[in-house]
C-alpha cells in the first residue's frame, strides 16, 4: 500500500496541527513556514491528487472558506492583499494532496523574502501558532454569524 502523505495523516489527526476550520470536506490549519501571520492551509480530508481530480463540491467548499479566511486575516493583521495560491503537478508539488494556501502580504515588508524570518522552531513557536490560530477560529465564527462580511 502506498505510504500515508502528510495531509492525509493531518486529516485523520495522526499529526498536531493548529486548525482554524473543519467541516465533513475540508480542514484548515495554519502552515508551520508561513510565509506571513495566519498563512492558512486548506485541504480536502480525502485524498485528491490536484485541480484535475478534486471534486466540485469539495473544491467549493475549498473556496468558499478561502474566502472567509481572507476576511479573517486581512482584519486581524490589516494586510494589504490576500494572495490564494494553488499549485498542480506532481514535479511542482511538495506535498501531493491537494491543498490550497491562504495568506496575507503588504506592499513593503516581505517583498524580497516570502518565508517569514521569525524563527518558529524556538519553544515559543506552539503557543505563537496556537495564538494565532485561536485569533482565526474566533473571527470565522463572528464572520459565520455576521451577513454583512
Ligand atoms: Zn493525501
Amino acid at each position: 500500500m502506498k505510504k500515508k502523505d502528510v495531509f492525509c495523516k493531518i486529516s485523520n489527526n495522526e499529526l498536531q496541527n493548529y486548525k482554524v476550520f473543519e467541516n465533513d470536506n475540508i480542514l484548515a490549519f495554519l502552515d508551520i513556514e508561513p510565509f506571513s501571520e495566519g498563512h492558512t492551509i486548506i485541504i480536502p480530508k480525502k485524498h485528491f491528487n490536484d485541480i484535475e481530480d478534486i471534486n466540485d463540491e469539495v473544491l467549493s467548499d475549498i473556496m468558499i472558506v478561502s474566502k472567509k479566511i481572507s476576511k479573517a486575516l486581512k482584519n486581524i493583521f490589516n494586510y494589504d492583499g490576500i494572495i490564494i495560491h494553488h499549485v498542480s503537478g506532481e514535479k511542482m508539488q511538495d506535498i501531493r494532496h491537494f491543498h490550497v494556501h491562504v495568506y496575507g502580504k503588504n506592499i513593503v515588508a516581505h517583498q524580497n523574502n516570502l518565508h517569514l524570518k521569525k524563527d518558529y522552531s524556538s519553544k515559543d513557536k506552539q503557543n505563537a501558532l496556537k495564538d494565532i490560530a485561536e485569533k482565526i477560529k474566533k473571527k470565522l465564527n463572528m464572520i459565520a454569524m455576521d451577513k454583512s462580511y
